[in-house]
């Protein structure tokens, strides 16, 4: 039976990747180490560590003005460093909230200092983003944070708003889906394990004029000046998750890079979206602006038709549908990684499921 893995996160990585990752660990019969037995400030590791950092800044056409970062502590360190870093004493900060995790980005950032919520799309249930005209940004915010592809609820803004403070972006599911113009962030970060390579690696690009910017004193490994200082090796960096997110980045590339991925995703959650849309059980109630093209959320009506598909679906090889436990229901997760041959066969199942049950 072929296996489809739609898993939200950790996510499905390119098969050729995980196949020369075999390849690496096989080999150390042969040359008595792999990359992650060798020290991080080897010539071999230093050589695929920045190998890694060029090719990211080639898929993402970053300019010397941003510091790419190789970190730990995920998407949910950033959560706290971003306001550590941003925010003066006595500073405070503005944030999106479309979801789950620009929620809990708020509320950490709440934490180290006052934080203004601009918009707030849980009274509408999440599906969608209040219309960007009707945000008042403060003036002095030291920055305007939202995520740019929210994974449990499937809302995604493709287009950085424009306010003239500096913008943070949390794209751990989306970053690398298509291109990004990414000259208009101050921050922009990822936790690795959804479209960029394993977990325990966090990507973060930061403009360099914002190093140093707070003046605090901050935990050194969430200091973005001390860690662009040191190249990501103030201390050991997680070099096996470096090095695959540097197979990952090599394979974009060869794929013909984000343009290549813009299309291919865009075909791909067309197909789910059109079997959603003209289906009497199946339903997506996510704003069509803001529909994402990573995570495609939907609930089953009757409910209790729900776990009758999880199990199916399971049954016939599709791995990791089920929604998250926040909203329930059946998540397919496109990302990269999951081929076009893929995600035909889960829709050819969504319709003969339907068909049997509708
Ligand atoms: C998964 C996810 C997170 C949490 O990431 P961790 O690496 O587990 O901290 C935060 N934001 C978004 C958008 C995510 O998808």
């Amino acid at each position: 039976m072929s296996r489809h893995n739609f898993s939200a996160g950790p996510g499905a990585l390119p098969a050729e990747v995980v196949a020369l990752a075999a390849d690496e660990l096989a080999g150390r019969e042969r040359r008595g180490v792999t990359v992650m037995e060798i020290s991080h400030r080897s010539p071999e590791f230093v050589a695929i560590a920045e190998k890694a950092e060029q090719d990211l800044r080639c898929l993402l056409d970053i300019g010397d003005t941003h510091a790419v970062l190789f970190l730990q502590g995920g998407a949910t360190g950033q959560f706290s460093a971003v306001p550590l870093n941003l925010v003066p004493d006595g500073g405070r900060a503005a944030h999106i909230v479309t979801g789950h995790w620009s929620r809990r980005a708020a509320d950490e950032a709440g934490r180290h200092c006052p934080v203004d919520i601009v918009a707030d799309a849980e009274p509408g249930g999440f599906i969608g983003v209040p219309d960007p005209s009707t945000w008042e940004v403060p003036g002095d915010a030291a920055y305007l944070a939202y995520a740019s592809n929210e994974t449990i609820h499937g809302v995604e803004m493709t287009e950085p708003p424009a306010f003239p403070v500096p913008l943070v972006a949390d794209a751990s599911s989306n970053l690398l889906s298509r291109p990004l113009d990414v000259s208009r962030f101050g921050v922009l970060y990822a936790g690795a394990q959804k479209n960029l390579g394993p977990a325990g690696l966090t990507v973060a690009v930061v403009a360099r004029d914002l190093l140093g910017r707070s003046g605090r004193v901050i935990p050194t490994v969430l200091d973005y000046a001390a860690m662009a200082a040191s190249g990501s090796m103030l201390n050991t960096p997680p070099t096996l998750a470096w090095y695959l997110a540097g197979l990952v980045f090599e394979w974009l590339i060869a794929q013909g890079g984000l343009e290549e991925m813009e299309r291919r995703n865009r075909r791909k959650q067309a197909l789910v979206y059109e079997v959603v849309d003209a289906s009497p059980i199946y339903t997506n109630r996510v704003d069509a602006r803001y529909r994402s093209w990573m995570n495609v959320p939907f609930l089953l009506t009757p409910t209790d038709l729900e776990p009758v598909f999880l199990a199916e679906a399971a049954a016939e090889g599709f791995i990791g549908l089920k929604g998250h436990r926040s909203v329930g229901g059946v998540r397919v997760s496109l990302y990269n990684a999951v081929t076009e041959e893929s995600v035909q066969a889960l829709v050819g199942f969504m319709r003969d499921f339907q068909d049997r049950h509708g």
